[in-house]
Parts: C-alpha cells; structure tokens; sequence
C-alpha cells in the first residue's frame, strides 16, 4: 500500500496536513480555511470525496480554525480525543455535534485504511496529541506542537519512515525579538513549541535510515526562516558527525505554500 502525505498549510498561521493511500485520504487538523483546503486538494486532483475524515491534534486556532466549515459542509466526521473534545466544544463552539468522534489514547483504530495511534506531547493547550499513523509497513509521525520530547512521544518519532516534527523558532531570534518577556517564556517552556536546536539535536541523536523523509514543521513567522532552520540542523549533524544517507530527505515545510506530494511506496 502506497501512503502519500502533502503539507497544506504548516505554521502558527494554519496547519493542515494530508495523508492518502491507494484508495482515500485522512486530513490531519483544520487551521485553515475550508475554501482553501479544498482549493489546495483540488489543485493536487484529490477530491473531497476521498477524504474520510480529519484527525485533531488539539484546540489552538491554527488547528481548527477551519473545522467548522470543513465538518459541516464536507458531511466529514473529526476524530480527537475526550480531552481535545472537551476543550474545543466549548459554549462558543458552532461545530455539529454529528461530526464529533472520540478515540482513546495510546490504542490504535483504524480509518480509511490506515491505523492510527494518538498519544500525549507537552503543549499549552489543555491536551495535545500527536499521530501515528500506519498504511501496511509505512509509518509516519506528525508532532507539530510540543514544548520537549518525553519519553513517551520518542518511540513514535523513532518509529516513522516519513515524520513531521516542530522546528518552530531560533533561540537567538526568540530572544533578540520583540516578544514580550512572558511570551518567549512560554514559547521556551517545556509546554511550549520545539526551538530548532532541540529538533536538530534529538534528530541528531536518532536519526537512523529507517527515516526516509523529515519534514520540519510549523514554523514561527516571526523568530525563524527555512534557512535558519536548515542551518542549525547541518551544523548540529556536522558537530555530532552525522552524515544523512543518500536515500534521506530532509524538507523544511512553508507556511503557506503546500508542499509537494511526497509518497512512499
Ligand atoms: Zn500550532
Ligand atoms: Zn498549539
């Protein structure tokens, strides 16, 4: 079974992601708008009517901010955990009660042919999960939001042949920026977002061949660039002697611009 994944939309502005085998595809959050998922699907030929559901990673707004819409107008059921639920449906919320499905944590279930397991990262919202996602014996992880690596998110990014990890800012352009004091604080805090230095020093420590693919995710608009990011990454390898195989990819994910169609076969 092939397993193709597309980034939409990767950053604090929106975040969408697409993963599709032979057959469908899943979405995974909703931080963009309805229109331009489906204008983004259309323009790879990827018909809505392929798409069986959207996994949520958690309540911030560039996850869900288009899931509304989404739900309601694509009849598409979203999938999260009680926790994330619980924390999205609030009073304000406007999302169809039809579209909710729970799933447990740390279990796997299956959708669109594909397995899927959530499980727990360190984020400043009230939950936060990241998935992986199995398609026969292809594995992908997707962490775009958490403060630091615990031991039990590492197996899942150690596992996966395609991952999608935070690289969200560069510790000199956090610090030197206009952010106010509590804000880098909490940018920098173990329940806030993964600096290049700490994506680039655990995949220096990990990376074995078994990762054909790292897409580096979410990207602060503000205190980082795909160069900085490349930069820290090649100089974190370079010092731990660590080579890439010519078999790997390393792809720095934009903000607004979808990426590639990327498949592994
Ligand atoms: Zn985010
Ligand atoms: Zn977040």
């Amino acid at each position: 079974m092939r397993l193709d994944f597309c980034s939409l939309s990767s950053g604090s502005s929106g975040n969408c992601y697409y993963l599709g085998n032979d057959f469908h595809g899943i979405l995974i959050d909703a931080g963009i708008s309805a229109t331009a998922i489906r204008k983004f699907l259309k323009g790879m030929d990827i018909s809505m009517q392929t798409i069986m559901g959207v996994l949520i990673t958690h309540n911030h707004s560039d996850h869900i901010k288009g899931l509304e819409v989404l739900t309601r107008k694509n009849s598409l059921p979203a999938f999260t955990t009680p926790k994330v639920w619980e924390s999205i449906l609030t009073p304000h919320s406007k999302i169809s009660r039809d579209c909710i499905r729970e799933i447990p944590m740390q279990q796997k279930f299956h959708l669109a042919g594909f397995d899927i397991e959530a499980f727990p990262v360190f984020h400043d919202a009230p939950e936060t999960i990241g998935f992986h996602i199995c398609a026969g014996d292809k594995k992908i992880t997707i962490v775009t939001d958490l403060g630091h690596i615990c031991d039990t998110a590492a197996p899942y990014i150690k596992a996966a042949n395609l991952l999608v990890m935070e690289s969200n800012y560069d510790e000199q352009m956090l610090m030197n920026g206009s952010y106010p004091h509590f804000l880098k604080a909490r940018i920098r805090s173990d329940n806030g977002h993964l600096g290049n230095h700490q994506t680039a020093e655990f995949l220096a420590e990990n990376i074995t061949d078994n990762h054909k693919y790292i897409c580096l995710a979410h990207l602060s608009k503000n205190n980082n660039t795909p160069e900085i990011v490349l930069q820290t990454l090649q100089r974190t390898f370079s010092e731990k002697g660590i080579v890439p195989g010519n078999q790997q990819e390393i792809i720095v994910l934009d903000r607004y611009i979808p990426s590639r169609m990327i498949s592994l076969i």
